[in-house]
């Protein structure tokens, strides 16, 4: 009888939104799940559901824009809950305001959550991923970054260069077995419209649900290993909001 390899995911940012309904749907699809955020209570809540459905799922609080140690972090994880498959970078920040009226500091607060650490946690994992030969790296970028929108300056350029670091890695690790997928939605329904640091009135209901883009997460995740998706765009059948 053959021995079915189990699966293994990290997932940044699965305390709440996407990255929860995606740690959710991993569960449901057999795959055991790292959940990485600051909140470790959100964090536990999302692991025993997830363990309902038979998986083994484990809270690591980290704060991922300290960007220094985030690798070491990372690689500590992997060490301890065994070699990753999938690493799902979904953690970051929405943020508002003009070119005009954007302080360095939150720039840099932007890029190192939304970009650096991105870089740093594949960084933390991909050495295993090579010497395994096979690894998925699933990045959630936006439209923001394919589509610069007035007032979300700082955001779209994360959310671009989200989407380059995407497309340079896939093309250095695809010899090497691993496939790198820029998710690009539009407006998802999730906390982040309610954080402080976004200013935006838009119609909450005709947004995307986090459990469908959590859905295509996994459909990229779960493709066979000989097909990758570079980059998909999921967007509001109502169009941009
Ligand atoms: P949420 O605000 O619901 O979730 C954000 C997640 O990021 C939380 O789990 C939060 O966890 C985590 N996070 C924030 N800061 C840190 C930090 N310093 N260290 C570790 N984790 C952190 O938002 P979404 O689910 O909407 O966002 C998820 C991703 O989707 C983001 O990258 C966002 O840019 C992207 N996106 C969202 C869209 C939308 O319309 N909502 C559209 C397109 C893309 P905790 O607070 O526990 O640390």
């Amino acid at each position: 009888m053959s021995v079915e390899h189990k699966r293994r995911a990290l997932i940044t940012g699965a305390s709440s939104g996407i990255g929860k309904a995606t740690a959710l749907a991993f569960a449901k699809a057999g795959i055991d799940i790292a959940l990485v955020s600051r909140s470790v209570d959100k964090l536990t809540a999302v692991a025993t559901a997830a363990e309902q459905v038979g998986v083994t799922a484990k809270v690591y609080g980290v704060d991922l824009a300290c960007v220094d140690q985030v690798q070491s972090k990372i690689q500590a994880i992997a060490s301890e809950f065994g070699d990753i498959d999938i690493l799902v970078n979904n953690a970051g920040i929405g943020y508002t305001n003009d070119l005009k009226d954007t302080p360095l500091h939150d720039w840099q607060q932007v890029l190192d959550l939304n970009i650096t650490s991105v870089f740093q946690c594949t960084m933390g994992l991909l050495p295993a991923m090579r010497t395994k030969g096979v690894g998925t790296v699933i990045n959630v970028s936006s439209v923001a970054g394919k589509q610069a929108f007035p007032g979300w300056g700082a955001y779209s350029v994360s959310k671009a260069g989200l989407i380059a670091f995407s497309q340079a890695l896939a093309q250095e690790e695809r010899a090497h077995g691993i496939r790198v997928t820029a998710i690009c939605p539009g407006a998802v329904n999730t906390e982040l419209w309610d954080t402080q640091t976004v200013n935006a009135n838009l119609n909450r209901s005709r947004m995307l649900t986090p459990e469908i883009v959590a859905q295509s997460i996994l459909n990229v995740a779960l493709l066979p290993q000989q097909a990758a998706i570079d980059e998909l765009t999921i967007m509001p059948s109502a169009g941009v909001l």
